[in-house]
């Protein structure tokens, strides 16, 4: 049996508890070894659009998010690599490299295959086709769409998915940022690791 991946990624631009729950429940759900959140270095497709926040606190959020759960791997070489991030190089290297090139322990079990699952919101797989080298990337993973609010379920013609329920939660960073702006309460929405942690950096202040 391979060892079973979990892959999602995104900005995490902050980290919320919809990609918790996300990450948390689809692994139970669907039995996967480990959920990986690959924090992207530099998501073309978002900042040509807006400011992102440096990698260096994105990852060091997602860490400090992640840590309470030990089925969460937090995976950061997009953010070591230079460049546009490419989920399919993500998916690529994970394969060939295995698990110990995120836990820099080999799997107990002496397993060397791994299987990636693409874990995507229904925002996110709706624009799957414009992702660099789809094609391809549709050949090497499963798809796993959960269903976001105000976010229909579907894929693009061509890709098959399974479809995994979890609760729906209406949280985004983009909300997130602007709830940090105009400083309102992003309790809960948050963990508190993460809230301390903007706070103190002072991320996404109205100077910030
Ligand atoms: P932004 O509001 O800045 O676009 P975001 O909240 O969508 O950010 P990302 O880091 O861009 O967060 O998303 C990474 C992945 O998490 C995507 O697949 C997205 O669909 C999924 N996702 C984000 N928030 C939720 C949520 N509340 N429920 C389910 N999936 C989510």
């Amino acid at each position: 049996m391979p060892l079973r991946i979990g892959l999602f990624g995104g900005t995490f631009d902050p980290p919320h508890i919809g990609h918790l729950v996300v990450a948390t429940h689809v692994r139970e759900l669907v039995g996967l070894d480990h959920s990986v959140l690959a924090v992207a270095g530099d998501p073309w497709q978002k900042s040509d659009v807006r400011r992102v926040t440096p990698a260096r606190h994105r990852l060091e959020m997602v860490r400090l998010a992640a840590a309470p759960y030990p089925g969460i791997l937090v995976d950061d070489r997009e953010v070591r690599r230079s460049g546009p991030t490419y989920t399919i190089d993500t998916v690529r290297l994970l394969k060939e490299e295995g698990i110990a090139s995120i836990t820099g322990v080999a799997d107990p079990s002496g397993e060397a295959e791994v299987a990636v699952s693409l874990i995507v919101g229904s925002d996110a797989a709706a624009g799957l086709e414009t992702w660099h080298r789809a094609g391809e990337l549709r050949e090497m993973v499963d798809l796993i769409v959960v269903e976001r609010p105000g976010h229909p379920l579907g894929v693009p013609p061509g890709w098959s998915f399974t479809p995994v329920a979890v609760p729906q939660l209406d949280v985004s960073s983009s909300d997130l940022r602007r709830r940090m702006a105009e400083g309102l309460p992003v309790e809960v929405l948050v963990p508190p690791s993460v809230v301390t942690y903007m706070r103190t950096v002072g991320l996404y202040s109205m100077n910030g």
